[in-house]
């Protein structure tokens, strides 16, 4: 198999079988594995599989316990959704994707909602250790009237404002991102230090050199690492290679997605559409079909026995 379009990868996955089987190497190396208590003995059932261990003796499918269990719809139709998803660019509506496949939009939308699940970085990406990274705050959505800088606002989704609409107050994001590399974001209530500092040093290695903008919480920077700014104020952009022109460009193509495509993202939602978002950026060299396969692998979204026994040992 080698699909680099729609076309290709629904011709590789006309019958459902070829999909499950196909799932089954990505999800077990071939080898079924019970969901319900990680028992490596199974049956094979006529539907699926059953599970040995006495104590447990449940039946299960490779999709029991993953982004596609209970759903009605064909994992030909899923696969193809991934790909729709996960190779637009700035990422695709449920109303898009439900004429494309022919969905109604309300299953369109739980689709793409399963499919951002998956694509939550289940390990903190590393950023800085081979490059320079730039840090940066943004605001996204909020009424239009309400963007005055520094203007208090309310936390509160759904309260109305003057003339009748629903009052969606602005979401803080950061980014750090690596030059030439790649990025982590996260939806903060506040640009503050807690908030800041806690996802860089999550992300970033001691050391490490930081570019961002002359905002004071940044300036705590130089404890840990090798920190520079850039002073926007004195409109100044670009100085001996200290910039956050990176994480600027990176912004854009993030808004001009979320308006343009989605429209309003509500606080709820904000933090999945950054999975989204960031995850189509970090893997902006693959080809669709490794980027596929790479997403597919995290397609568990729910912890299963084998990796939650994995965790607890490695801690
Ligand atoms: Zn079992």
């Amino acid at each position: 198999m080698n699909f680099k379009s729609l076309p290709q990868l629904l011709d590789y996955f006309k019958e459902e079988k070829t999909c499950i089987e196909y799932y089954e190497q990505i999800r077990w190396d071939g080898k079924p594995v019970c969901p319900h208590c990680g028992c490596e003995r199974t049956y094979k059932t006529t539907r699926g599989y059953k599970c040995a261990n006495n104590e447990c003796y449940k039946k299960f499918t490779v999709t029991v316990g993953t982004i596609f269990h209970g759903s009605k719809i064909s994992l030909r139709i899923w696969f193809a959704a991934i790909y729709l998803a996960t190779t637009h660019k700035k990422g695709i509506s449920s109303v898009q994707l439900a004429l494309d496949l022919g969905i109604t939009q309300k299953t369109a939308w739980f689709v793409l909602h399963r499919i951002r699940e998956m694509l939550k970085d289940k390990a903190p990406q590393m950023l800085g250790e081979n490059n320079m990274v730039e840090v940066d705050e943004t605001y996204i959505g909020g009424n239009n009237k309400n963007r005055h800088y520094g203007k208090k606002r309310s936390q509160v989704d759904n309260t109305l404002t003057n003339s009748g609409e629903v009052y969606q107050p602005k979401k803080m994001v950061v980014g750090i991102i690596e030059r030439n590399g790649k990025v982590a974001l996260k939806h903060v209530p506040s640009a503050d230090l807690n908030n800041i500092g806690a996802l860089i040093s999550k992300h970033v290695p001691k050391g490490s050199t930081i570019y961002s903008d002359e905002a004071p919480v940044y300036s705590h920077l130089k404890k840990y690492y090798t920190h520079d700014n850039v002073k926007h104020s004195l409109n100044v952009y670009v100085e001996n290679g200290v910039h956050t022109n990176t994480i600027e460009n990176f912004w854009s193509v993030l808004k001009r997605g979320l308006y343009g495509v989605y429209h309003q993202v509500s606080a709820k939602h904000l933090e999945r559409y950054l999975d989204e978002y960031s995850a189509r950026f970090n893997t902006r060299d693959l080809s669709s079909q490794e980027r596929f396969e790479k997403f597919l692998i995290d397609s568990e979204s729910v912890l299963s026995y084998k990796r939650l026994t994995n965790i607890n040992k490695a801690s």
